[in-house]
């Protein structure tokens, strides 16, 4: 790794800078060496020419998906530029190209304020529209990757822009070509989104649905708004606020099993909570797990396990990466212990 930002070319006027504090939503103090802030288009070409000398490469959005240590060398950037374009309406869909440094959350309120409904079970997710993609963000009962129609990257190594199919971004559970070694590569310059001109309401996850009821009584009254807000409203009661308990939201994925280890371990857990996958297989609940090793919240050192939501660690105070690190172990080593079940960190460690 190299820290060394001695005779770098002054590109465009837009020097790097130094000992930039880097945002975080598990609020771990983190210093960026050398940091470039993505503000205009014009700002991609400098991640190529720096990265000649400074490397890795790190991108970051929000930070709501990053477990990160006191100082980060290379080269980090910070995604800050937002333009929304409408494309037009084409084959029953609305495209619009939204540039990655937009707020996750603020877009989507935008296209529901416009008629453009689709996005509602996916609001209130922290972070930008150029992470979206990472992971495939999902929540109740909907994936992004349903509404996208391709994503714009500029290549690293090549110094050009290209654009990827929905295909070409190998969308599944939680994952994507942006977490290989080749996408590792790309930085996410804007989303072109699809959204359905004849919308219908998703409604399959059992708490949304009721929620949803109970105050519009019709499935066919039901507006894409009334999903916005119950989904807000949901979240705000389930999931601690970072910016009130620090937190990288839910910390381990939840571990898809075969049908015959779901078997297995319901014959001897009948209250496990398991969800059947298109593919035969089950999905588990990663935090009901947890909540049965004792871990609900309970602290190691500086994180805790949030008290009603197995899934989420918190920071109490002035947890280091470390302090994540060591309690995320004990909790995955208790689950596999216990039930033969490997859990999945979700966030990203830079430490
Ligand atoms: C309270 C809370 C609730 C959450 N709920 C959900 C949820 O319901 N569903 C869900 O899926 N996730 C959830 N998350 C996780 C998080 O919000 C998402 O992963 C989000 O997409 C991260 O966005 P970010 O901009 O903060 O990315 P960051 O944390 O900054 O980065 C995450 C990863 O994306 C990469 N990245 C970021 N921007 C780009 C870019 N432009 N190009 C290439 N790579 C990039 C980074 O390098 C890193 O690998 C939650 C997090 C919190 C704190």
């Amino acid at each position: 790794m190299s820290n060394s930002t001695e005779n770098l070319p002054q590109i465009h006027n837009k020097p790097l800078r130094h000992s930039v504090s880097i945002p975080n939503t598990f609020a771990l103090k983190s210093l960026a060496c050398n940091a470039l802030l993505i503000e205009e288009r014009a700002d991609f070409a400098l991640i190529s020419e720096y990265a000649q000398q400074l490397s890795p490469v790190y991108i970051v959005g929000g930070g709501s998906n990053l477990i990160l240590p006191n100082q980060l060398g290379g080269l980090v950037v910070l995604m800050r530029q937002q333009d929304v374009h409408y494309l037009g309406e084409q084959a029953a869909h609305h495209y619009i190209d939204v540039v990655a440094g937009e707020v996750w959350h603020d877009w989507v309120l935008y296209a529901e304020q416009q008629g453009w409904p689709g996005l509602e079970n996916l609001a209130l997710i922290p972070g930008t529209v150029g992470a979206a993609p990472v992971q495939n963000i999902g929540a109740y009962g909907l994936e992004v990757a349903q509404f996208i129609d391709s994503v714009e990257i500029w290549d690293i190594e090549q110094a050009v822009f290209r654009r990827l199919t929905r295909d070409e971004c190998q969308f599944s559970y939680r994952d994507s070509v942006f977490k290989t070694p080749q996408g590792q590569q790309w930085v996410i310059a804007s989303v072109r989104f699809a959204l359905p001109v004849d919308w219908q309401p998703c409604l399959n996850y059992p708490e949304l649905r009721r929620e949803v009821l109970s105050s519009q009584g019709e499935e066919t009254q039901v507006r894409s708004k009334d999903i916005l807000q119950a989904v807000i409203d949901i979240r705000r009661r389930k999931l601690p606020d970072p910016s009130q308990i620090p937190n990288a939201g839910s910390f381990f994925k939840n571990p898809i099993v075969s049908a015959a280890q779901y078997e297995s371990l319901l014959s001897s857990n009948p209250q496990l909570v398991a969800y059947e996958q298109p593919s035969g297989e089950y999905k588990l609940a990663a935090g009901w797990l947890i909540d049965q090793c004792g871990w609900k919240g309970r602290a190691l050192g500086t994180v805790r396990v949030h008290q009603n939501q197995a899934l989420v660690l918190t920071n109490t105070g002035h947890a280091s990466a470390s302090d994540v690190v060591a309690i995320a172990q004990k909790i995955r080593a208790d689950v596999q212990a216990r039930f033969g079940v490997t859990l999945e960190q979700e966030p990203v460690n830079w430490a």
